[in-house]
């Protein structure tokens, strides 16, 4: 399949929609990561971002909370409603103390 554009729609800078930009480098993506007190260091290393996470998180369960907010965003993409926006918000504790 070809697209007119593989550029992410939310972005002003032309940047490609790879992977890593859906859950990491999105201003939107960041601001949701951001909802839960979590930063998205500047890495090349996409699993070097997700184990500061884990440290950033510092809970046995810091896979699931990971998970369910990589959903959010991919969700809140497809479907920018506020149902899934609310969901973000509800899941919005803050591990940074
Ligand atoms: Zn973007």
């Amino acid at each position: 399949m070809h697209l007119l554009s593989y550029n992410c729609v939310l972005c002003d800078l032309n940047t490609e929609e790879t992977v890593q930009h859906l859950f990491l480098e999105c201003d939107m993506a960041r601001s949701y990561w951001g909802l839960i007190g979590l930063t998205v260091i500047s890495s090349p290393d996409v699993l070097h971002r997700f184990k500061s996470f884990k440290i950033q998180i510092k809970t046995p369960f810091f896979m699931k909370i990971i998970l369910i907010m990589c959903w959010c965003i991919l969700t809140t993409r497809m479907t920018p409603s506020t149902e899934v926006s609310l969901l973000a918000v509800c899941v919005g504790w803050t591990f940074s103390s």
